[in-house]
């Protein structure tokens, strides 16, 4: 199986909580887009660098071998992109269900979607989510951005998007920050 990726790097800004390893995967679903994304480079599938979804297993697997032993815990950030568009669900699937499988809890699984919990349920995509342990839920809408009084943007980046953690056994909200 073949996924496009936009990039893949190491950051503090992507998890409030951990250090994390983000995986920018390649085309947004989302019509209309929205206004002000910060990932317009996303946006177009099928762009940016193909891989092969296991060789990007392996890869993903060596980085954070590398350093897994300096942090109590590491997350595991999809975004985009839309990690839940028809293009990418399915790797980011396999990738989520190897890692856990790997690293179990020393990794969280976190995704970033502009689907609400409730577009999920109808639109019958909760087994993709099946090793996620955390999301942030719904689109970034510009006019509820999350900024403190000096313009620093904050977490989430709208509030209007929720931050939950889901149940292992069901992927349920379980809780909401
Ligand atoms: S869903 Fe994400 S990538 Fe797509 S337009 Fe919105 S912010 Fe941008």
């Amino acid at each position: 199986m073949k996924v496009y990726v936009n990039r893949v790097f190491f950051n503090t800004i992507d998890h409030p909580k951990y250090f994390a390893l983000s995986i920018y995967f390649q085309g947004c679903d989302k019509h209309p887009k929205c206004p002000f994304c910060h990932n317009k480079d996303t946006w177009e599938p099928f762009k940016g660098f193909e891989y092969d979804v296991e060789a990007l297993i392996r890869r993903l697997k060596e980085k954070i071998n590398a350093i897994i032993d300096s942090y109590d815990k590491l997350a595991v950030v999809y975004l985009g992109g839309e990690p839940l568009a028809p293009y990418n669900r399915k790797a980011v699937f396999e990738i989520s269900k190897a890692l856990k499988e790997e690293f179990s809890d020393k990794i969280v699984n976190t995704i970033y979607t502009w689907r609400t919990l409730e577009d999920i349920e109808a639109q019958n995509l909760r087994n993709y989510i099946t090793y996620m342990d955390e999301g942030i839920l719904g689109p970034y809408e510009h006019d509820k951005r999350n900024i403190d009084e000096n313009g620093n943007l904050l977490f989430p980046a709208s509030k209007n998007q929720k931050y939950v953690k889901f149940s292992r056994r069901r992927k349920t909200c379980m809780k909401t920050y």
